[in-house]
């Protein structure tokens, strides 16, 4: 029933070869006379083993290891600039730098248990410029590749396998939108969840969007066991209008439209983030309007804290508040939690991923050793 077939060998691998002087998978397969056989075994070193570079394959033989090695051939498409770590060591944020410059954030959670949580990144930059969202402030840089996205949980999967772990959950809740992405994203969760190479089950990755109804439509028409978690933040369209202007575009009733159609076509649960500002969504009456539009339906409401941005106009919703507005929501019968902040300290919570304009060369480096002065340091 999937609108296309997304091949994550292909997308992989046709991005490895480009990146190695290759026009496409073909041209690669012809210069060094490959059997079909050495293009599953490359994807499965990178995806399944972890591998960084074809140098490391005892599976190939010498001279064909020496070849790839000698052209270059790396299997990461993003670079490490620096990673940092929260005091309390559970949250791990990884800055990473693309190709052609563009910057990336991912946070891994690791939390009581040994379960993962890795946050990752579809876009450099957005371009929905929600009001209280420190990425959404600084702009759109570009969309990331399949490979880009996929590369962020593929490094701390390698960071974390030394330890025993593994990342259990991806959630697409990092910069970008990713529905304004939405091939090259489905692409990733096709990598991501390839029983051949990453192998993480659907159910443990979620896809978060700021409500792109005619997007909603099309991945409920995918047919997939991803979740989909909604950003509403707002009981009504003024006051969504003003902190998400996507709103405009697509109004409450069209959104909730396209939730309702989700949930008939799928019978899956519909998760809805809702950041709480101090005064501005958080009274017993925005409590109530959302209760009356959640209500009786298979929808399940996570509160957020709110963490302050850089340039914040908007204050967080006290403690007792936000228990407060969540009691209002439990009496009427509303599925509700209350989000843990987990990163705070190293600015990796929700909506604090942001990466600083760039200075360049010399004076970069200088800017991003102050910057992450309580980090590692990679290169
Ligand atoms: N574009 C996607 C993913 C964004 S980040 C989306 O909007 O859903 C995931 C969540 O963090 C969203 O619900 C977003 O609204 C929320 N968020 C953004 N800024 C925040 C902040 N400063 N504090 C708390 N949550 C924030």
């Amino acid at each position: 029933m999937a609108s296309v077939i997304r091949d994550p060998l292909r997308a992989w691998l046709h991005d490895v070869v480009e990146r190695a002087g290759f026009p496409d998978i073909d041209a690669f397969v012809r210069h060094y006379g490959l059997k079909p056989f050495r293009l599953r075994q490359l994807y499965r070193a990178a995806t399944k083993e972890l591998l960084e570079r074809p140098g490391e394959m005892t599976s190939l033989p010498k001279e064909l290891r020496a070849a790839l090695t000698d052209r270059g051939v790396e299997f990461s498409a993003i670079t490490p600039i620096a990673v940092q770590h929260s005091r309390d060591g559970q949250t791990t944020k990884g800055l990473f730098r693309l190709h052609d410059g563009a910057e990336v954030e991912a946070v891994l959670m690791e939390h009581r248990g040994g379960r993962t949580t890795l946050c990752i990144s579809s876009q450099a930059g957005c371009a929905f410029a929600c009001a209280f969202c420190a990425t959404g402030q600084a702009g759109f840089t570009r969309n990331l590749r399949a490979g880009e996205i996929f590369d962020q949980a593929w490094f701390f999967a390698r960071q974390l396998a030394p330890r025993g772990k593994r990342v259990s959950n991806v959630v697409f809740m990092g910069m970008g939108e990713p529905f304004h992405n939405y091939e090259a994203v489905m692409t990733a969760v096709a990598m991501l969840n390839d029983p051949h190479g990453f192998g993480l089950g659907h159910r443990h990755i979620t896809i978060s969007t700021v409500g792109l109804v005619d997007r909603i439509d099309a991945f409920a028409d995918e047919h997939l066991q991803v979740n989909l978690a909604i950003s509403l933040h707002a009981p009504t369209d003024e006051l969504r209008s003003q902190l998400m202007p996507v709103n405009r575009r697509f109004p409450l009733r069209e959104l909730l439209a396209a939730c309702e159609r989700y949930v008939e076509k799928t019978n899956r649960k519909v998760f809805f983030e809702y950041v709480m500002l101090a005064g501005m969504n958080d009274d017993a009456d925005c409590a109530r309007r959302l209760a009356a539009l959640m209500r009786g339906r298979l929808y399940h409401v996570n509160l957020i804290p709110y963490n302050a941005t850089p340039d914040a106009e908007f204050g967080a919703s006290s403690e007792k508040r936000i228990w407060e507005f969540a009691g209002i929501l439990d009496a009427a019968g509303v599925p509700t939690t209350v989000r843990r902040n987990m990163g705070r300290d190293i600015a990796a919570a929700c909506g604090q991923l942001r990466v600083e304009t760039q200075p360049k060369a010399a004076g970069g480096l200088a800017h991003r050793r102050r910057h992450f002065s309580r980090g590692a340091l990679l290169h």
